[in-house]
């Protein structure tokens, strides 16, 4: 008899996680990995900011036992992830028409959505942009639903397609769930201007489309006010949505799991309803969340001092991306490049599609020893002033 596991086929393997198996494997001293997901500092290290530091050694020094959370996790938390979402005085938060629950990083929150959505829209389809992160596609495809790309991103202006994406827009069936990257696009960079949302948000109301608002850099954008604009026009406009907050980014928390999923309802008897049946979700799938990251995330936003304090730490973070964007532009220029890289300056976030083609990002890491991602997307958080020469020079050499 053949063993119960015989007939199960090797998975693909994950193209990022791949990339970097390749990197770590590289002898050559001045290779860079810029396939990455995540915010290196000057040094080339993921930082532990200051005030998750502090607040880490209070907690430590309060030698709290490690009960069970509720299974929506910890209130205070969910409350700071909101008041990130709305701003302090939301009105909607007033009249009980928004609800939070704790989530295992941003993934966990799209997961928890997605399941709770599968129950309440089971014949919609899920709409993501054209690109999209990686996973979102097979997150909701798993979660059960048939999943479209609508036009999203215009390699000809470096821009958004927005006549395209629109008029994808306003032709999907009422309740379609249109997953949205409130700011820093993942994996182009490019976020449609303001005047451009509210046509698009314009067109959930009339369509009565479903928003999926997916938010992993606020604060590496312009501000962490300003990246919460759009989250803040959708929800001014009376529309019943939902957002995946993840923290991973904003915190330098990434191994910790740190999210949030909140959804704006109809009204109070609504939200406890909703919740009520998130709940479900999340304590038929891993029960209630962990504590650490929570707690910890929870005493930065709620503690004056340690949130200043972070608010400094995520714009020095914010500050030293933007400027390896100029500096990458200038430097591609000094090395003689004549194509024009000045949209890099524009893109917003970690990440920039560079406009590199499949065959020169392979020379770049085959010749150079630069990792990118097959698409050309590069993490500028992954540049430093020890390597962004030496990057500049490659691209200048493969162009
Ligand atoms: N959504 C987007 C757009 C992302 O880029 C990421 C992470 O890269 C996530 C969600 C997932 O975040 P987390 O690591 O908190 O699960």
């Amino acid at each position: 008899m053949d063993s119960l596991f015989a007939s199960v086929e090797l998975a693909p393997r994950d193209p990022i996680l791949g990339l970097n198996e390749q990197y770590g494997a590289d002898k050559r001293g001045n290779k860079v990995n810029l396939g990455v997901g995540v915010y290196y500092d000057d040094q080339g290290r993921i930082p532990l900011l200051e005030a998750v530091r502090r607040a880490e050694i209070k907690r430590v020094e309060a030698a709290a036992a490690r009960g069970y959370l509720p299974i929506d996790g910890i209130a205070g938390y969910n409350k700071g992830a909101q008041t990130l979402l709305l701003g302090q005085d939301s009105p909607l938060v007033a009249e009980g028409r928004v609800l939070t629950a704790q989530a295992l990083g941003g993934t966990g929150a799209l997961k928890i959505g997605a399941d709770f959505l599968k129950q309440l829209l089971p014949d919609s389809k899920v709409a993501i942009s054209d690109p999209s992160w990686e996973n979102h596609r097979a997150l909701f495809e798993r979660a059960g639903f048939e999943v479209v790309a609508y036009p999203y991103y215009d390699a000809a202006t470096h821009g958004v397609n927005i006549e395209g994406m629109l008029a994808f827009l306003r032709q999907l069936p009422a309740r379609t769930i249109v997953v949205l990257h409130a700011c820093c696009h993942n994996p182009t960079g490019v976020d449609p201007s303001f005047e451009q949302w509210k046509q698009i948000a314009q067109v959930f109301q009339e369509k009565q489309l479903v928003p999926f608002m997916d938010i992993a850099y606020q604060g590496f954008g312009a501000g962490l006010e300003e990246d919460a604009a759009v989250v803040r026009l959708f929800a001014g406009l009376g529309l019943d949505m939902l957002i995946s907050s993840s923290f991973s980014k904003s915190f330098s928390l990434y191994g910790e799991r740190v999210g949030a999923l909140t959804m704006i309802s109809g009204d109070r008897d609504e939200s406890t309803r909703v919740l009520s049946q998130l709940k479900r979700v999340i304590r038929t799938n891993y029960s209630n969340p962990p504590t650490h990251g929570g707690t910890v995330v929870s005493m930065v936003l709620n503690t004056p001092e340690l949130y200043q304090l972070w608010t400094q730490e995520l714009a020095t973070m914010r500050d030293r991306i933007r400027a390896m964007r100029d500096q990458l532009v200038d430097k591609l220029k000094a090395h003689g490049v004549k194509q024009d890289f000045e949209f890099v300056r524009k893109q917003r976030g970690m990440f920039s599609y560079s406009g590199l083609s499949a065959a020169q990002v392979d020379r770049l890491r085959e010749e150079h020893g630069v990792y990118a991602i097959a698409s050309g997307r590069i993490c500028v958080a992954a540049l430093n002033s020890g390597n962004i020469d030496y990057v500049a020079e490659a691209i200048a050499k493969v162009l």
